[in-house]
């Protein structure tokens, strides 16, 4: 436990003269009042506690577990909330850095130096103008170095920390700094074989019945999306509560999704969503543990979104085949097709910053992984045989969709005079079909395009070339 070797952080549980019984673990101080106390995590708001946890009270006062039960359960919410103290940006990084709330990664944006407009889903969600579009026409106003390229500008002093472009980012640009990813991973483990209920930081906590195996985390429910869903559901092996009085609509599609994604594979809803004390109270009595759904791969700190929750979804997919669970407007899941003009230019390659689109260099063949694909579209444009199509048709429930499958394939083209090869056959071929055609009928310079950089000085130039040869 990482507080045994920083005697300084503590945690703090000031005593509540409703509940003078409880009595939490040892390593938690029991204070009479809410003095202050330089501290990492307290139960209520204290001049030097990093961190509030209101769940603690909350758990307190409702929770049906013996003395023994609610003191393990009060350990693992204190150390829920001093992992999220432990991954956020330290104090000098979060004042070197001009965003606060979340922090932005530009070379993963699906809008940003873009010549098409992509994305700008968090632009849409934004209540306060903090994310905006700048076309090219106003960088290029605002003096910002653009041609024909998109910049997406970061206010970070008009963000109200509401968390919807969170959830809604789909290549994972926008990190959000009191709870990433990676501390989702970390928290979720300590909630195996509890029901989770998530208790939105900006909603009034009921007085409810709380069975024993719920175990409560509050937290801005606005970033919670698939991925973050996912990982708690696999974690805990239970199914999900979220209490909120609203919800943005990146979650509100994370959630459908990953309901249709349950009712497929087990036949039950994955989060059991309340926006009223009536709804928590129902749903609080129908959520299960469900003891065959637990998966806990190691924490991956590296991965994109897209990416963990593939691997989360393959698992429980394995080598079954469940069908399609379409997607919405904002959390956007499908494929591409390419058809049979690709030259393997490659372009398309290039274009995709998700790494659903790549290339077996060795063998000459184009893949594609839907899972790792966010619909953004940028292939199809970029494409300038325009093979490329779009469809934005949900997730297939299918082991293929988890793996690159080949889109194109291609053999090398070995020079008609050395042998040696000098690119893929479909793009030769196409060169030299364009460029036959300007030649008019001058055999010596049509011959020089089926043959590699070195042969066609001599093509050129030696008259002992035998072009009908290469002509062949
Ligand atoms: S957290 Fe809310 S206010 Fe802040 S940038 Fe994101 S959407 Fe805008
Ligand atoms: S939602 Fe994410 S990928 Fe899309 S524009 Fe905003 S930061 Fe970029
Ligand atoms: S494959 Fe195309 S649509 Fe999918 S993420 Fe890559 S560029 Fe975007």
């Amino acid at each position: 436990m990482w507080w045994k070797n920083n005697p300084l952080l503590e945690f703090v549980y000031v005593k509540d003269p409703k509940h003078p019984l409880v009595a939490p673990h040892e390593h938690i101080v029991v204070q009479d009042t809410p003095a202050p106390a330089d501290c990492v995590v307290s139960n209520v708001a204290l001049k030097g506690a990093k961190r509030v946890a209101p769940e603690i009270n909350f758990l307190i006062a409702n929770s049906t577990q013996s003395p023994l039960e609610l003191a393990a359960s009060l350990s693992l919410i204190y150390e829920a909330h001093g992992l999220q103290f432990d991954f956020a940006p330290t104090q000098q990084e979060a004042t070197q850095s001009v965003l606060e709330v979340f922090t932005y990664n530009s070379t993963i944006c699906q809008y940003h130096q873009r010549r098409v407009e992509c994305c700008g889903k968090c632009t849409e969600v934004c209540p306060t103008l903090a994310i905006t579009k700048l076309d090219p026409e106003i960088a290029k106003s605002k003096g910002l170095e653009c041609i024909d390229n998109r910049h997406l500008e970061i206010n970070q002093q008009d963000c109200i920390d509401c968390g919807r472009c969170i959830a809604v980012c789909p290549s994972g640009s926008l990190h959000y700094n009191a709870l990433s990813l990676e501390c989702m991973q970390a928290i979720a483990k300590l909630y195996q074989g509890y029901i989770p209920l998530l208790l939105d930081k900006n909603t009034d906590l009921p007085t409810i019945p709380l069975k024993k195996e719920v175990l409560p985390l509050s937290l801005n429910a606005n970033i919670l999306e698939q991925t973050y869903l996912l990982t708690l559901l696999q974690e805990s092996g239970a199914q999900v509560v979220l209490y909120a009085k609203e919800l943005g609509v990146g979650t509100l599609e994370s959630i459908t999704l990953l309901n249709g994604i349950y009712e497929k594979i087990y036949q039950k809803k994955a989060v059991l969503c309340a926006f009223s004390p009536d709804e928590l109270k129902t749903c609080l009595e129908h959520a299960q543990i469900l003891e065959h759904t637990r998966f806990s791969p190691p924490t991956t700190p590296t991965h994109t979104k897209r990416d963990l929750f593939a691997k989360r979804l393959a698992h429980m997919v394995g080598e079954g085949g469940f069908g399609q669970v379409p997607c919405g407007d904002f959390i956007r899941y499908g494929h591409i097709k390419i058809f049979e003009s690709c030259t393997l230019c490659l372009a398309c390659v290039g274009a995709c910053n998700t790494n659903a689109l790549s290339i077996d260099g060795n063998d000459y063949r184009l893949l594609f992984n839907p899972s790792l694909c966010t619909t953004c579209g940028y292939c199809v444009p970029t494409c300038p045989e325009k093979c490329l199509e779009l469809e934005r048709d949900g997730i297939h429930l299918h082991p293929s969709y988890f793996t690159p499958q080949v889109m194109a394939q291609d053999n090398l083209f070995a020079c008609r005079m050395c042998g040696k090869a000098m690119g893929t056959t479909k793009s030769v071929l196409k060169i030299a079909k364009f460029m036959e055609a300007r030649f008019q009928g001058d055999t010596r310079r049509i011959a020089s395009l089926y043959v590699c950089a070195d042969c066609k000085v001599k093509v050129m130039l030696e008259d002992i070339v035998d072009i009908s040869a290469i002509l062949r």
